[in-house]
């Protein structure tokens, strides 16, 4: 089997954990550029509900963020979940972070491909410290351990400090003043804070370097062995796992497109 991938392929926190997840899920999805089959859990129509009211909360924040006025959004909050998960995003306080930037993209090479991410907010405070939030609407709250582990948190705190320079008056952001902040709708009480060091940004770097590397010069992309994610798996009649979906919620809610619209990107090269 060739890889396929093209020069340059773009790189976003879901296609490596869906590499990292199960090779087969990214060649089906990123170079075979399936659709989704089937619905990721169920009961379908119910999976389905949650993640479209995920991603009307994240309009809705997006919108709010943007400056439109939180009476003129309210009514848009017009289910139970979304009433509750806007009541508790209102009550959240992001007074210290003086300067914000809501659906900030950015990207930055590797090699001879891209690393992209787009955040839902970036926020500088006065001391020129710097968070990464993100707003989840899980039904669970994720242990802080698997949030770390996270490609997502490796790769949104790493472009932050290798293309976030222009956020900074120019000057390269130290990894000890970044912090990715995981916001839950369900349990605004809850937030994960997960800071940086420069040690640990040099590790993610390298991590990321290595998976990179790896993804490229793969030419198998062989079912994970861990049947369980295929429970939660669109493609898992692709792979004869089965046809009824697993109970509950996959552990992620990320509204991300598979198509990136390359011309947001907010780019400082490094
Ligand atoms: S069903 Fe299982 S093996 Fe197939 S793509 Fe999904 S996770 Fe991978």
């Amino acid at each position: 089997m060739n890889n396929l991938l093209p020069t340059p392929f773009t790189f976003s926190q879901s296609s490596i954990q869906d590499f990292d997840d199960c090779p087969r899920r990214f060649h089906l999805r990123y170079i075979e550029r399936l659709d989704y089959p089937a619905v990721e859990s169920e009961p379908a129509l119910e999976n389905e509900r949650r993640q479209q009211q995920g991603q009307a909360f994240h309009r809705l924040a997006q919108q709010y963020l943007g400056g439109i006025p939180a009476g003129r959004l309210a009514p848009l909050a017009n289910s139970a979940d979304l009433k509750r998960w806007w009541e508790n995003f209102l009550a959240l306080d992001l007074s210290h972070l003086t300067e914000r930037w809501a659906e900030l993209t950015l990207s930055a090479p590797l090699d001879d491909s891209r690393l992209l991410a787009k955040f839902d907010l970036v926020g500088r405070t006065a001391e020129g410290r710097f968070e990464i939030y993100d707003w989840k609407t899980y039904q669970r709250r994720p242990r802080n351990d698997r949030l770390t582990a996270r490609w997502q948190t490796r790769l949104y705190r790493s472009l932050l400090l290798r293309a976030g320079s222009s956020l900074n008056g120019g000057q390269p952001i130290p990894a000890e003043n970044v912090a990715m902040v995981y916001w839950f709708a369900e349990f605004p009480g809850e937030p994960a804070r997960l800071a940086a060091t420069s040690a640990q940004a040099t590790r993610d770097w390298d991590a990321l370097e290595k998976m990179v590397e790896e993804i490229r010069a793969r030419r198998e992309f062989p079912p994970t062995d861990d049947t369980a994610r295929c429970s939660y798996c669109a493609y898992r009649s692709y792979c004869d796992r089965g046809v009824q979906a697993g109970q509950g919620e996959p552990d992620t809610d990320d509204p991300e497109p598979i198509e990136i619209d390359l011309e947001q990107i907010q780019e400082i090269e490094f």
